[in-house]
């Protein structure tokens, strides 16, 4: 890790989320931001800790709180487990729930094709890796490379670009680059970025209010999120990666420190 960059304090971070009476909604990644992470990703699970600050802090009457992840919706919602009107965007904002709405973003019949020949390819891939293996979602394919060795990794990821160029170039999925992940996603999927824009109209419909929009992500894919905070917002990148964020905390126990300080720090309802 890279000695220079710079972490902000809790105090720092905090002061920008409470600088003046406005709501917050609070939009938090889960794998790397709520929870570190795991060799074997099914094997993650939110600290009770840190559930309990995320129940209380939805029961604040100034605080709505959503988690937006890659993971499937029902995945996310089972881990992060907390029933009361919380906002979830599984599959990176293709699917979200509220309180009192859901959207589900429609993937079309050729990207469909794309994506099953996709899954061919990588299945030949991860077959050749050991630790290797590939993940189906509704508008994705991901080959996982987490368990591998270093070495491994850069040649399951240089025999990806091989073997995907062509079906890339038809234009129907992009590659979205991850933390130890390679995804093909379907083009017509929505970013973190739509997720942020639909959960945050719907909270400002549901208060008839504005609110502070707050972000917190530690992954390639939370820049399309951080891209769609503006400058009434804050955006907060978790670890050492290069970000676009505004603010970096150094990992999912500083996020834990934070949402503690949110709670005690809010203008109370
Ligand atoms: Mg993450």
């Amino acid at each position: 890790m890279s000695t220079s960059i710079r972490f902000d304090s809790i105090d720092t971070v905090a002061s920008a989320v409470c600088r003046d009476e406005e709501p917050v909604l609070l939009l938090t990644d889960f794998d790397g931001t709520l929870c570190e992470f795991l060799t074997d990703p099914n094997e993650v699970e939110l600290a009770p800790a840190r559930r309990q600050l995320l129940a209380s802090l939805a029961e604040h009457p100034r605080v709505d709180v959503g988690v937006v992840s890659g993971r499937p919706l029902d995945d996310i919602k089972h881990r992060v487990a907390l029933a009361r009107d919380l906002y979830y965007a599984g599959l990176h904002g293709c699917d979200i729930e509220g309180p009192d709405g859901a959207t589900t973003v429609p993937i079309d019949g050729a990207e469909l094709a794309d994506l099953t020949e996709a899954g061919v390819l990588l299945e030949a891939i991860a077959a050749d890796i050991d630790g290797a293996f590939v993940e189906y979602k509704r508008q994705s394919v991901t080959l996982h490379v987490r368990a591998a060795t270093p070495e491994d990794r850069r040649r399951a990821e240089s025999t990806f670009r091989d073997e995907t160029s062509d079906l890339l170039a038809r234009e129907r999925l992009r590659l979205q680059p991850g933390d130890c992940v390679l995804e093909l996603v379907a083009r017509s999927s929505w970013t973190k970025a739509d997720a942020v824009i639909w959960i945050r109209r719907d909270v400002e419909r549901r208060r008839n209010d504005r609110v502070r929009p707050v972000y917190l992500g530690d992954d390639r894919t939370d820049e399309h999120a951080f891209s769609a905070i503006d400058s009434d917002g804050v955006s907060v990148a978790v670890g050492p990666r290069p970000a676009g964020a505004r603010y970096r905390l150094p990992d999912p126990a500083a996020v834990e420190l934070l949402l503690g300080r949110l709670l005690r720090d809010i203008t109370p309802g």
